[in-house]
């Protein structure tokens, strides 16, 4: 009974928005007219392709050919601080500019969609949630978070927390130097520009315990390698790293 009511007055608000607010898909333009459509329609977000059929079984970069997951080169010359990293799909297409009206256009709300989107991408691939203690964003530089407001991997961790009931360690690692976007470097500058740019803040909470890094865009890996090595020197037994894109 409260149930369908609740549901009533959604689908009149929903009716009263779309003729007093009409809103728009920003990649389509099609009406968004379903109560949970937000910015972006429901077949924009469908016609996203996420599944991978080969990608390398360490770092999770994708291969072209299709071929068994395997390791790929670099990981079989040197493993990375990481045991595994997984994404939800190609930075490219649709994904890649729900991305950047997330971070860039400040529409905060579709980073609870992209969570949603990772999570469904990765099923219950046990490499990745198996085990995990704690989920940590990475952090931005606080004066970047205040210019922006808000950190983009923090909502997905959070929610990506939440979808699976694991603990979400927000504060835990730090951001210290407020070096360059990585976005505005050239491959070979970025290793440098994040060495020694984070921290851990109470590291006996991860002392033993297995650890999911999360951030948006996975390029060149540098940040997710220097947080990796940061966390694991803090003690933490194992990290992973999950994003919701590879570039
Ligand atoms: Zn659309
Ligand atoms: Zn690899």
């Amino acid at each position: 009974m409260i149930s369908s009511l609740s549901k009533k007055i959604s689908s009149y608000s929903k009716l009263a928005e779309l003729i007093f607010f009409p809103s728009f898909c920003e990649l389509c333009s099609s009406l968004l007219e379903l109560p949970q459509e937000r910015v972006i329609c429901h077949s924009c977000w469908k016609s996203i392709r996420t599944s991978h059929p080969s990608y390398c079984l360490c770092c999770g970069r994708f291969f072209e050919a299709l071929e068994k997951p395997h390791l790929c080169q670099d990981c079989l010359q040197k493993r990375p601080p990481f045991s595994h990293h997984r994404s939800g799909g190609k930075y490219k297409g649709r994904l890649k500019d729900i991305i950047i009206l997330y971070k860039y256009r400040h529409f905060q709300v579709l980073g609870k969609d992209l969570a949603r989107l990772v999570d469904r991408a990765l099923g219950k691939e046990e490499e990745i949630w198996g085990g995990v203690d704690a989920i940590v964003p990475v952090p931005l530089h606080p004066k970047r978070k205040k210019e922006r407001g808000f950190n983009q991997a923090q909502i997905i961790a959070k929610e990506l927390a939440r979808i699976k009931g694991i603990e979400l360690m927000d504060q835990l690692l730090v951001k210290t130097k407020n070096v360059p976007p990585q976005t505005s470097l050239r491959i070979e500058e970025r290793v440098e520009n994040v060495s020694g740019a984070f921290g851990v803040a109470e590291g006996e909470k991860i002392k033993e315990r297995i650890v999911l890094l999360v951030d948006d865009v996975y390029t060149t890996g540098s940040t997710i390698r220097e947080c990796c090595s940061v966390l694991r020197n803090a003690g933490a037994i194992e990290v992973r790293a999950l994003t919701v894109a590879q570039a």
